[in-house]
Formats: C-alpha cells, sequence, structure tokens
C-alpha cells in the first residue's frame, strides 16, 4: 500500500512545514502558563476593592519522566520562549496529521477486509 497522490501532496505540505519550524531551532516542551497571586497581607492592593493581584508570573512545566517539573520565567523570557512552545505544539499537530494520512491509508487497505479462516 501507498498513499495516493493527493495524500502524498498532504504530507509534502506537512513536510514544508515541520522543516521550516525545525530550521529555526526554536523548539521547547511543555507549556507556559500565567499566575496572578493574593498574598493575603491586610492593606496590600491584592487585598483591595476591587483586588489588583500580583504578577503576572510565568511558569513554564513540562513532564519528565512522568513527573510534571516547573520553572518560573522572567517577563522577558516568557515573551522569548512562549513561540517556542507554540512550534513544539505545532509540530505534534503536524505529526499528528501525517499519521491521520496513515490511518487512511491502511483503513483503505483490502487486506484489512480480508476474513480471518
Ligand atoms: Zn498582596
Amino acid at each position: 500500500m501507498r498513499p495516493e497522490p493527493a495524500q502524498q501532496a498532504r504530507a509534502r505540505r506537512i513536510a514544508a512545514e515541520l522543516s521550516s519550524i525545525a530550521r529555526t531551532g526554536r523548539v521547547l516542551p511543555g507549556s507556559i502558563t500565567e499566575r496572578r497571586t493574593h498574598c493575603g497581607r491586610p492593606g496590600c492592593k491584592c487585598m483591595a476593592s476591587p483586588p489588583e493581584p500580583h504578577g503576572p508570573y510565568w511558569h513554564w512545566t513540562r513532564k519528565v519522566r512522568a513527573k510534571t517539573v516547573g520553572r518560573w520565567l522572567t517577563a522577558d523570557q516568557h515573551d522569548d520562549y512562549e513561540p517556542w512552545v507554540q512550534n513544539s505544539r505545532r509540530l505534534r499537530e503536524l505529526v499528528g496529521e501525517l499519521e491521520a494520512i496513515g490511518l487512511e491509508v491502511i483503513e483503505s487497505d483490502p487486506r484489512s477486509r480480508r476474513p480471518r479462516s
């Protein structure tokens, strides 16, 4: 079995985007979340009405051997690395699209319908 021309064309478009992201060298696993905190000290702006929380603080987390590992980033680091994290997310989407082509091929493989003897 081999992909049909239309599937090959999709794979080539995916490969071009994968390659363009990889060439940047800017790929970082995990995710970055924004945190705002309330210290609870009476009279602090975070306890005012309306409350003005501390932050934003930026927390980068990723999985290392099935455990979540986190690191705080400066606002400057957040601005620098957020696109890197987005690149990694896009790479995973693109691999998923490639796998979808493979699934289409195996689903249309006539040998898949051969009854068991
Ligand atoms: Zn406070």
